[in-house]
């Protein structure tokens, strides 16, 4: 198991910010959500610090689908970046933190009328149409509050990122955005640069997650550079804003190997530079929206070993007390995770476990082929890098309850997120 962060073994133990995990886990039982707060810190700034250019305004959004909570807006308000959010659920989470709505970005492919009433009410800074249904209903809604509203458009470059089939967004089938190659697309950014009720600021592309390839983020930079190019000559307007999306790669289990962010952000800078300035196109701003790669590496979630099963066939079974229920990745799209022993994170490994969660569905597999030490009922497993779309996926399957999401640094322990009890269970029931 790679350590993440400001883990550490102290005494044979492993601690994340200065906390003993067993301390933790008596506190605030298992399933628990262990965020690293010094690593987020550390990570914000090296986007913040790389994402930079002296030709245009390089700002960071961070996208809140990935982990969000009002601690955590606040955290993003302190680092400086910006938010997107993709509901009015998380939009009322930033607002409710006290995040500049001019701060919020408001993506999303099928936004409700509530939604877009709520966001323009708001004043959020941009909204990013993604077809001409929404545009007719937001413009609708525009003109009888007499609002403006600063508005990109969702294309498609058409980059297919090589990553698995469910989260690759841009190839040509995708459901997000409008096509650069259908000309129709243009058709919509005339009405946002003629209608009185928006400010057209510019494109946006997201070109999928966990990609890895340096190369599919230039290209699709380039394509969109190509296109901005292509919608000033032909619309005779300037394209202010380019938002390049996010979908950085990051390391989950030794297959994944992401680029060194520092590094990599300074040449996509240089990259984006090249591109517009071989264009002749002067934007005010380029954004990047990073999720995954800004929080992942920063959580972990530690459980407790209830039963080690020995069936017929097969691998020995971890049983912990959660799975599915806080992390249902695993299940959904084969996501792989390493995990560690808490009270001998560097003992050798001895055995091979499918690693189960507990709730009624065979499916609830966490990791299989996990390779540790002799595992014994009752201790604390650890599985490292689950910072994003674990909590913001989670569900009360079962009527399991979601644990507490608990912020570390320096020694101390922060709740950001109390546990569920069976009461928040049955609080929407109607007797
Ligand atoms: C999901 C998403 C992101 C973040 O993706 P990551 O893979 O978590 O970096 C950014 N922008 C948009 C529009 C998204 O939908």
């Amino acid at each position: 198991m790679k350590k993440m962060g400001t883990m550490e073994i102290v005494k044979g133990k492993l601690q994340i910010g200065g906390m003993d995990l067993e301390d933790l886990a008596k506190e605030y039982q298992t399933p628990l959500y262990i965020m690293d707060e010094a690593h987020f810190e550390q990570t914000a700034r090296i986007f913040t610090e790389n994402f930079q250019s002296k030709v245009f305004q390089g700002n960071v959004l961070y996208a809140s689908k990935a982990f969000t909570n009002i601690y955590l807006v606040k955290k993003v308000k302190e680092l400086g970046l910006c938010l997107d959010v993709v509901s009015g659920g998380e939009l009322y989470t930033a607002l409710k933190a006290g995040l500049d709505p001019q701060r919020i970005y408001f993506h999303g492919n099928n936004k409700l009328a509530k939604e877009l009433e709520y966001a323009t009410e708001a004043g959020v800074g941009r909204i990013i149409i993604d077809n001409q249904d929404e545009l007719t209903l937001l413009l609708g809604i525009l003109e009888e509050k007499k609002l403006r509203q600063e508005v990109l458009l969702r294309v498609n470059p058409g980059v297919a990122a090589h990553t698995h089939e469910y989260i690759q967004t841009t190839n040509e089938k995708s459901k997000f955005g409008l096509s650069i190659h259908d000309e129709g697309t243009k058709d919509v950014v005339r009405q946002m640069v003629t209608s009185e009720w928006t400010d057209f600021r510019g494109i946006h592309c997201h070109i999928g997650s966990q990609v890895f390839e340096e190369e599919s983020f230039f290209k699709s930079a380039d394509l969109m550079i190509g296109y901005a190019k292509e919608l000033e000559d032909e619309l005779g307007i300037p394209i202010k804003e380019l938002n390049l999306g996010g979908g950085f790669g990051v390391y989950y289990t030794p297959e994944d190997k992401p680029f060194e962010l520092g590094a990599f952000l300074r040449r996509y800078v240089a990259h984006i530079e090249e591109s517009l300035s071989e264009a002749g196109l002067e934007p005010e701003s380029v954004d990047i929206e990073p999720g995954r790669s800004l929080i992942n590496g920063s959580g972990s979630t530690l459980y407790r070993i209830g039963s080690i099963k020995h069936p017929m066939k097969g691998d020995p079974f971890l049983l912990v007390d959660g799975g599915m229920t806080d992390n249902p990745r695993p299940a959904m799209y084969q996501a792989k995770y390493e995990a560690g022993l808490v009270s001998r994170p560097d003992a050798p490994s001895e055995q091979t476990y499918t690693i189960a969660g507990r709730a009624c569905e065979s499916g609830d597999v966490l990791i299989t082929g996990a390779k540790l030490p002799k595992a014994q009922v009752g201790e604390l497993l650890i599985v490292p890098n689950t910072g994003a779309y674990t909590y913001s996926m989670s569900s009360n399957y079962n009527r399991i309850e979601r644990p507490a999401v608990v912020f570390v640094k320096d020694g101390q322990a922060r709740v950001a997120v109390k546990r569920e009890t069976y009461a928040d269970l049955i609080r929407n029931d109607v007797e």
